[in-house]
């Protein structure tokens, strides 16, 4: 109650000068002041269990990431026209992740230029502006991201789907039409996709997904989809590109990156969020063949991208990875929290649907008896957790699917905290 004033007051100076056009989280506003792996610090020094941010990918300020930050910011700090060691360290780094087909990086400063960048390389090596996304799929805040966002596009405040947008809808097998995923849905899911291309009388040059559609509502693409479809996207000459940003780094604790999941290897991946650990780090990986065409055209400068402090920072985050076992525990963890939840579906008739991979999970709230989803009660679920110092979130196209994707040093005890405490606020 002694924070009120101090929150409004807050509020108050932050709308001076920002829009409220950025939203804040939560009905009662978060303030912090500090943060430590997988806990936030409020002003009155309440420790708050972040069972939402992936970026804090291997904990807040991890304190190997810091120093290796305060390291190489104290020694040197430059763009990449000049020669130094750590860029090319984190490259090799970085692509021996992939498999060798996956061979070039350029580096930049957010997911949304990644995936800018990528659709220009597209553009470069196929010549055809047309791309094929996934209906709720999210890319980014640049122009080009949004055009291939339908979440943002799509929104009764965007501007629409350019006509070089084709949409393929989810390969859901919770609400869509095809249910059985032991490879039939992601096969009929792959067709009607193709239709959709055939249908318009086009081609397309690019098809961009990520393996599990985050701001969809932590859909998890049916078993098999991208199987069928990337050999019948390159077959009318279309390139495919994995975004990554949010379900890399070995959050899906059985694979480091989503697509594995669903044995395929990508033309192009994006990367951002974890990357950095929190500082802006974005990345496109792509074949030889990519980089070739797209070193065809106009240089290819980023001031930031790629600059020492940057890789010293990716570097010591790739280590910390390996170090720690962070992707085994995802696993672990992961596992015995979807657990959990499943067991919550048990007991509480307005859960829909418990699925995900690793620390990366989605519950969906749904009306009882029903797939009617339940936005209130998610959003009483989510707000009541955050008066209780637990931060998960709500998205999908009716905001009624929890999303918990904690950093990678979340335990059994901070996952069974999460899971008992939903379970009171459903018992009112
Ligand atoms: N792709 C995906 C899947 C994302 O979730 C986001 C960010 N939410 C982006 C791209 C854009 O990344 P950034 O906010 O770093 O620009």
């Amino acid at each position: 109650i002694a924070e009120v004033p101090s929150l409004q007051s807050q509020l108050t100076r932050r709308h001076q000068s920002i829009s409220p056009l950025l939203s804040i989280s939560y009905a009662t506003p978060l303030s912090v002041t500090g943060a430590a792996f997988q806990y936030m610090y409020d002003s009155a020094g309440n420790a708050i269990l972040d069972a939402y941010n992936n970026i804090p990918h291997v904990g807040h300020s991890h304190p190997i990431v810091v120093e290796a930050a305060q390291r190489q910011m104290a020694k040197l700090n430059t763009n990449t026209r000049y020669l130094y060691d750590e860029l090319a360290e984190y490259a090799e780094k970085l692509l021996a992740k992939f498999p060798a087909s996956l061979s070039k990086v350029y580096f930049v400063n957010s997911g949304s230029a990644a995936s800018d960048l990528a659709m220009r390389m597209a553009f470069a090596h196929t010549k055809n502006h047309n791309v094929l996304v996934m209906e709720h799929g999210y890319h980014g805040n640049t122009q080009i991201s949004i055009d291939i966002s339908d979440y943002k596009f799509n929104n009764k405040k965007g501007f629409g789907q350019k006509s070089n947008i084709l949409k393929a809808p989810i390969p859901d097998t919770y609400l869509g039409k095809h249910k059985v995923n032991d490879g039939t849905a992601g096969k009929l899911y792959a067709q009607e996709a193709m239709q959709i291309i055939h249908d318009a009388g086009k081609t397309v040059g690019a098809f961009i997904t990520e393996p599990i559609v985050g701001c969809g509502g932590q859909v998890p693409l049916a078993e098999g989809y991208l199987k069928n479809l990337y050999p019948a996207i390159r077959a009318q000459g279309g390139i495919c590109i994995s975004d990554e940003v949010q379900t890399g780094f070995g959050r899906m604790g059985d694979f480091f990156w989503g697509y594995e999941a669903q044995g395929v290897v990508p033309d192009m991946v994006i990367l951002g969020k974890p990357m950095g650990n929190g500082h802006p780090m974005g990345a496109v990986v792509c074949t030889e063949e990519i980089a070739e065409s797209f070193s065809k055209g106009v240089e290819f400068f980023s001031s930031f991208g790629g600059n020492p402090v940057s890789c010293a920072i990716g570097i010591a985050v790739l280590d910390v990875i390996a170090e720690e076992s962070l992707q085994e525990n995802a696993k672990e963890v992961g596992n015995y929290y979807l657990g959990l939840f499943r067991e919550l579906k048990k007991k509480h008739a307005c859960i829909g649907d418990v699925r995900g991979s690793g620390l990366f999970i989605g519950v969906e709230i749904v009306k009882p008896g029903t797939t009617e989803p339940d936005t209130a009660l998610a959003s009483h679920i989510k707000n009541e957790m955050r008066n209780r110092n637990i931060l998960i979130s709500t998205d999908g196209p009716h905001d009624s699917v929890l999303k918990t994707k904690p950093p990678l040093c979340f335990t059994k005890e901070n996952a069974l905290t999460v899971v008992e405490n939903i379970d009171m606020i459903l018992k009112g």
